[in-house]
């Protein structure tokens, strides 16, 4: 089977005129185990690093003109940094450019930093599973290195989020690019969404023998835009009428006690985010204490609070939970902002099959489109491969 850094090597060659790349990096996609919808309220996220990836060959080409391909389009987009600011370059190749320009305005330097770049990825585009932080991620690896900038792993993750925000124009946390450059094999990221502080959490799934099941419902995301912006005005709300800047501060005894001041939407909107900080941190103390056994039902009361407080999920997203825990799972969960999108299960590896053949069947039943199912592994983060 030809790797994807063979891919990257060949399509490098077959779109720069037969020659070798500086080097070749890649970041991976990313879940998050728990810890929904707390990101701008400035909580905690446990996500992962999940073993696709997207690798890009690249090379200083001594001009000051970037070259941009991808393997999924056979065009190159032949671009300066000044046209990243114009705004007319094919929106894909922002995530690329935008980077270049952010840490080139950053760091600016006399020396000519055009490069030659080749993008490939084995990572699902669109489904929720951050194949923007990814490309975003692997780019600023490569730049980081090719510019010999010497930028920390935090720095790189908010070049990252900066692009998407300021370049793509999608507003965006840091727990992509966060777990996408910061990932460990078997473990998760604790990561303090006000701090930025992380933290690596060993997961231990492989001693335990668990799997995590990732099932991709291929729904459109057709509310995510209005519903997510409609969520976050709820929870600045409920943070306004409590006094405080952010959710993160209150507890469920202040919460309570303004529930005269909050309409019941408002009330179960905060509700959900700080009883999900709250299942975070207990993930990671029953992480630590306990074993990865013990976590599947945080995961499934993430769940539920995210159904019914939160109001996210999807018919399909419920059916995946309801008929994974049917065939016995010990978790399960969605996962990324909802109203489509991903499902995640934690199962002892036996059950692989039975959990798989459960949702299929559920979906079949439902008349729901078939879902893409897949075992996803914790995996190390961004990284220079050759
Ligand atoms: P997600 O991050 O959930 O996969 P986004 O809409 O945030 O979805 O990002 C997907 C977009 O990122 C694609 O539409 C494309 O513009 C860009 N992208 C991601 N990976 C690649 C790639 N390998 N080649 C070209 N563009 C890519
Ligand atoms: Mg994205």
């Amino acid at each position: 089977m030809t790797t994807l850094i063979e891919k990257a090597q060949a399509g490098f060659a077959q779109r720069f005129g037969d020659s070798a790349p500086d080097g070749v990096w890649s970041a991976p996609g990313r879940a998050n185990l728990i810890g929904e919808h707390t990101d701008y309220n400035g909580g905690f996220v446990l996500p992962f690093a999940i073993d696709r990836r997207t690798v890009v060959a690249a090379r200083l080409n001594g001009s000051s003109t970037y070259r941009v391909g991808s393997h999924m389009f056979d065009d190159v987009v032949t671009a300066t940094i000044a046209d990243v600011a114009a705004g007319s370059l094919p929106r894909w190749s922002t995530y690329v450019l935008g980077v270049a320009s952010i840490l080139d305005a950053d760091s600016p330097s006399d020396r000519p930093r055009g490069v030659d770049l080749f993008v490939t990825s084995d990572v699902p585009l669109g489904a929720g599973l951050s194949s923007s932080a990814a490309l975003e991620s692997a780019v600023a690896v490569a730049l980081n290195d090719l510019w010999h900038l010497g930028r920390t792993e935090t720095e790189l993750a908010q070049v990252g989020q900066r692009t998407e925000n300021t370049i793509v124009g999608a507003p965006t946390g840091i727990m992509d690019q966060s777990a996408s450059i910061k990932g460990r094999a078997d473990s998760v990221i604790f990561l303090d969404c006000r701090s930025l502080e992380t933290e690596v959490v060993p997961l231990g799934f492989a001693e335990a023998g668990l799997a995590l099941l990732i099932v991709d419902t291929r729904e459109e995301h057709s509310h995510a835009t209005n519903g997510y912006a409609a969520r976050r005005a709820s929870c600045e709300l409920a943070a306004k009428t409590l006094g405080i800047d952010l959710l993160r501060d209150a507890t469920m005894t202040d919460l309570i006690a303004a529930k005269g001041k909050l309409d019941d939407e408002t009330f179960r909107r905060a509700r959900h985010v700080i009883t999900e900080d709250a299942r975070v941190l207990e993930t990671v103390r029953l992480l630590r204490d306990e074993g990865p056994k013990s976590i599947g039902p945080l995961l499934t009361e993430s769940h539920n609070s995210l159904r019914d407080d939160f109001e996210v999920t999807t018919d399909r997203l419920n059916t995946v939970v309801e008929a994974s825990l049917s065939a016995g799972a010990l978790g399960a969960r969605m996962t990324g902002g909802g109203f489509g999108g991903c499902a995640i299960a934690l199962i002892e590896e036996p059950e692989i099959d039975a959990v798989t053949d459960a949702v299929r069947l559920a979906f079949s039943d439902k008349g729901f489109s078939e879902p893409t199912i897949f075992v996803a592994v914790p995996s190390d983060g961004a990284r220079r491969d050759v």
